[in-house]
């Protein structure tokens, strides 16, 4: 998509508050439909007061969920312009000693399987792709970086976010037939509630920076690109 993205039908997996929020913001104030989900979507409500949203109920880490989410979504729309895939949680117990087998799964069931099943179920819908294109933005982490890596630590969400990575390379190799285009991006050190407050920007300027990467006309089938479109090394 190397023009504005408005008048598209775009998805918002995660949409409730933080980053994604401000994408369903965003993405409404450029007249696009946008559907969102939430995993409560009366909360989400009260969040996105004001914005003009269709909010769906979704819980990534429910095979079930997504399911029955899918058939929902393909009744709400034929086709999906654009799928922002940006649910995530983060591990609090960073380090070697104390991450434990849940703090692994927790974060694998929801920042990698959970995107790769939402694209799996969707393409089985047949809202994604043919004769119209659809771009899925995989929102990953540069700390998922193995070459970025230089301070160690950071088990669960670091290795959850490498599977995401190599999620979408597979996902950009095997939907690139169907007219589909896979992409990962990076949203900078943002100040929501995943990172406590702390954090270098904004969600309302790494949002702005993300869809300008979208906006851009650069490569994206396969490529990791963060909020100001510079390309980070796998
Ligand atoms: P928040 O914690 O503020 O928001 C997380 C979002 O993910 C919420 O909408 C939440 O929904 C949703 N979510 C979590 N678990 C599930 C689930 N099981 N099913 C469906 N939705 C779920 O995080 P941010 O906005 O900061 O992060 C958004 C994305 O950006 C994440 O993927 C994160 O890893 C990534 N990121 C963030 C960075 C930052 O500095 N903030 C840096 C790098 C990457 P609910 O309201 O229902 O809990």
């Amino acid at each position: 998509m190397a023009a504005p993205i408005a008048g598209k039908t775009v998805v918002v997996v995660g949409g409730s508050r933080g980053i994604g929020a401000e994408f369903v913001r965003q993405f409404a104030a450029k007249g696009n439909r946008v559907i969102a989900t939430a995993r409560t979507p009366a909360q989400a409500a009260k969040e996105l007061e004001g914005t003009k949203v269709e909010l769906t109920q979704l819980d990534v880490t429910s095979p079930q969920s997504v399911e029955q989410w899918a058939a929902e979504v393909q009744k709400l729309a034929p086709h999906i312009d654009l799928l922002i895939n940006n649910a995530g949680v983060y591990s609090r117990r960073v380090g070697f000693s104390d991450v434990t087998h849940d703090d692994m799964l927790a974060a694998f069931t929801t920042n990698a399987i959970g995107p790769l099943m939402v694209v799996q179920q969707l393409h089985k819908r047949g809202v994604l792709g043919g004769a119209r294109p659809t771009l899925v933005a995989n929102v990953t982490s540069k700390v998922g970086s193995i070459d970025d890596n230089k301070s160690g630590g950071g088990y669960a969400y670091r290795a959850s976010k490498t599977a995401l990575n190599i999620i979408n390379k597979s996902l950009s190799i095997d939907l690139a037939g169907d007219n589909i285009t896979c992409t990962l991006l990076h949203p900078g050190y943002v100040r929501t509630d995943m990172t406590g407050g702390a954090g270098l920007i904004d969600k309302e300027e790494s949002v702005r920076g993300m869809i300008g990467v979208l906006e851009s006309g650069v490569e994206l089938q396969g490529t990791f690109h963060d909020f100001a479109g510079k390309d980070i090394p796998w």
